[in-house]
Parts: structure tokens; sequence; C-alpha cells
């Protein structure tokens, strides 16, 4: 293989880089993407530089020397429309043709909007360095009422660093019980009661019927009838993984594009990663998109090794990780919180906020949550086991 183009120029797509150049592959690698920006650590946008404490040179995740060595044409500002894999093109909006013997799928996901909100000044959504600026922006200039639409991971950050900002925070979640997919029940409870501890609103189990304001947004009406006025108001309601530019294209694409182990399309040259990649995961027992920042880099690796040999090589075994601060707390989990799996306190107290908890299933562990406990976190995660082991145990 003489020619790689890589689609996406974040986390993943960076990584892969790095991964084929490791490798030995010394041919040429083009990398397009649709931001102007050369890669970027996403992590920051919603806690330190959010606050205003990281300036953007810090969020860089290589630098003008390392891009020398990797030797890379980046084609950056420049959205990729199709792949023709019997061509072997990628085609650029501006009807360039990209011609190449292999393709990596780095296109990540974007955040699901509000209906009817486009265009409301004061409305954000957040993904990106650009969508950061525009956010902090405001944040910063005191706008004092902030309403957050959905208590997830990326919701509760954004809460809590406008809350550290002093801005009167509330957060609105559909679901009864916030994070209840990713933690359970009992730790779902637990962990955003981050909130009430801060003394940020936390209201539960009412959707939202629709933003008020003409030019700008002034508030939100709940589906309950209840309006929670509002100067910015930030919609955390998930992502869908970019690959509309792939119809057409004969790569199965299932929310998200679906791999196998080895992170192939099953086309041959053209693998997948990152947060658009839906691979098979021991942890979760099924196919999964895994939206943490260290399966964009571990997984990078597997697709270099796939796309450079032609044979598919399963990714090595690992517990999916990810980790969130709030309100000074870090939050840590590994493996997969299954359903079924109870979560036993085995260090500290929840009350204290300080503690560890491993999720069991038929009596194995498939999963570890600290609060504040990174020591004996780490310590924990190497005993996991897949799901499918603790089934079949
Ligand atoms: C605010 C925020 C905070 C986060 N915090 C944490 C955290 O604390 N812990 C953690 O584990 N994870 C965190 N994450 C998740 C982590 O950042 C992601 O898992 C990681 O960025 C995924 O990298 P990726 O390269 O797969 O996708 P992305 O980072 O989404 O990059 C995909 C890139 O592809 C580009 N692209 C899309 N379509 C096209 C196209 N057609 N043509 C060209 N380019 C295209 C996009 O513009 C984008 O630049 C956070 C994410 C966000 C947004």
């Amino acid at each position: 293989m003489r020619s790689i183009t890589v689609v996406g120029a974040s986390l993943a797509g960076l990584s892969t880089v790095r991964a084929l150049r490791a490798e030995g592959y010394d041919g040429e690698i083009v990398v397009v993407g649709e931001e102007r920006h050369t890669p970027y650590d996403r992590p920051p946008l919603s806690k330190g530089f959010l606050k205003g404490d990281i300036d953007v040179e810090e969020l860089a995740l290589g630098d003008a020397d390392e891009y020398e060595v990797l030797d890379v044409q980046w084609l950056l500002g420049e959205c990729a429309v199709r792949l023709d894999p019997v061509a072997r093109t990628v085609t650029l909006a501006g009807g360039r043709h990209v011609r190449t013997e292999g393709v990596v799928i780095a296109t990540g996901a974007s955040p699901r909007t509000l209906p009817g909100t486009d265009g409301l000044a004061g409305v954000h959504t957040l993904r990106t360095l650009d969508d950061a600026r525009a956010l902090r922006a405001e944040l910063l200039d005191g706008l004092p009422r902030v309403v957050v639409i959905g208590a997830g991971f990326i919701g509760a950050e954004v809460a809590s660093t406008a809350h550290r900002l002093g801005l009167h925070v509330t957060v609105v979640e559909a679901l009864p019980v916030p994070l209840e997919r990713q933690l359970g029940r009992e730790m779902g409870l637990v962990v955003s009661s981050l909130h009430s501890d801060h003394g940020v609103q936390l209201l539960c189990g009412t959707g939202v019927a629709e933003l008020i304001g003409e030019d700008r947004v002034t508030g939100v009406r709940l589906a309950d009838g209840r309006v929670l006025p509002a100067d910015i108001v930030v919609a955390g309601v998930g992502v869908r993984p970019n690959t509309d530019w792939l119809a057409g294209s004969g790569v199965q694409v299932d929310d998200g594009v679906v791999c196998d182990s080895g992170c192939s399309t099953g086309i041959p040259g053209v693998v997948a990663v990152g947060d658009v990649a839906r691979c098979p995961n021991p942890f979760t027992w099924r196919h999964a998109r895994i939206e943490h920042w260290s399966n964009a880099t571990e997984q990078a690796k597997t697709a270099a090794r796939t796309l450079l040999t032609g044979v598919s090589v399963p990714a090595p075994l690992s517990a999916p990780y990810f980790w969130s601060d709030q309100y000074r707390s870090r939050i840590q989990v590994a493996g997969y919180v299954a359903p079924g799996a109870e979560p036993e306190v085995v260090e500290g107290d929840v009350d204290s906020r300080i503690f560890t908890a491993v999720y069991r299933r038929e009596g194995t562990p498939v999963a570890v949550l600290s609060l504040n406990q990174p020591k004996f976190f780490n310590r924990l995660r190497r005993t996991l086991v897949p799901a499918a082991a603790a089934v079949a145990s």
C-alpha cells in the first residue's frame, strides 16, 4: 500500500497516522478534516477551556516537529462527501477526487440539536473548538441563567463549569434517573447528586416542550408546563455518528460504521476507528460505539495493523475506560455496566463522594466506578472480565 487517506482530523485520525508510521508505513498519507484546525483535544472543551483556564494552544494534540516527522498532507477545512471503494477515491465537497489505496474512516460524531432552534441566539451544543469558543464567550460574559438540557456526562460537565463561573444553572433530564444507562440506577443517582451537592437544580423525568425567544432564547418551556428563564441553553442530548458521506459506498452503516473486531469494514483497504466505529466488544457483548478518548487511541493501533497487513487483527482485550470531571470530582469508569450487574462499594463511602464500586454480574466483576479514588480504581480495573465471560462462567 502506497497511499492512505484518513478522513477525520481529530484524535482517532491522528492516532491512526501515528500508528501507521510506528508500524513502518512510509507511503503517502493524506488527512482530510472538515474543521480548519489541526487535531486538538476535546475533553478540556467542557472543562478547563470552557472555564477560561486553558488557552487554545494547550489543546493541540501534536506539534510542528511531530507533524514534520509524520509527513502528512493536511486537507483541512475540507469535507469528504463520497467514498468510492472500487475507484479508490474519496471525493471532497469542492469536487476534488483524492485517489487512495487505503481509507481510514475517523469522522467521529456530531451533537444532536433541539428541533426548531436553528438560528436562535444563546442556544448551544458542544463538540468542536468553535462550539466551545462560542459558549465560553457567553459564559464568561456573565449571562447569569444557564439551562442545560441533558444530564449525561457532557451536560453535567458544562453545568459544573458554568456553576464554577458563578452562574445560576438548572439541569433538565428527560429520564427519571440520569446516567442510568451508563452507571445503572443506584450509581446514576449517586453521581448525579453532585449537582444538588453544589446547589445546582436538577429536574428529572421531564422533557422540553419548546424554547422561548424571538431572536435570542429567553426561556425553556418544559413538557409539564413549567417555564425556566434562560439566557443560555446548552443541549447535551447525545450525538449521531458522521456517516452520511458514506451513502452508496457499500460500507455498512448502522448507528456508526459496522466493523469486525479488527476495525475492518469488510471492504478491503477500508477501516474505521474512534467514535464512528461500531465494533464487537467483548465487554458490551455486542457491536458498540465506544465514545471514549482512550478507545480512539487504542483502536487506532488495531486499525493501522489491519490496514497494512490486509488481515483483520482483533484488538487486544482491554476494558473500555473513560473519566469525567465535575464539581472538582473525578469520576472514572472502566468496563461495561451490563444489565443486571450490581454495584458494591468496596472502598470509601458514597456519602463522602470518595468511593469505589465494583459491578458484578453472576459474581464476576464486569465494571468499576470510582469517585475521587484514582489509585484504587487503577488497581481494580485490571481485574475486570468481559461480560460475555461473566455470563459463560
Ligand atoms: C466536550 C467533550 C468532552 C469530552 N470529555 C471526555 C472525557 O472527559 N473523557 C473521555 O474519555 N472522553 C471525552 N470525550 C470524548 C472524546 O473526546 C472522543 O471520544 C474523541 O474525540 C473521539 O475522537 P474521534 O477522532 O473518533 O472523533 P471526533 O473527535 O469527533 O473527530 C472527528 C473529526 O472528523 C471530522 N469530520 C466529520 N465528518 C467529516 C467529513 N465528512 N469529512 C472530513 N472530516 C469530517 C469532524 O469535523 C471531526 O473533526 C469528550 C468529548 C467532547 C466533545
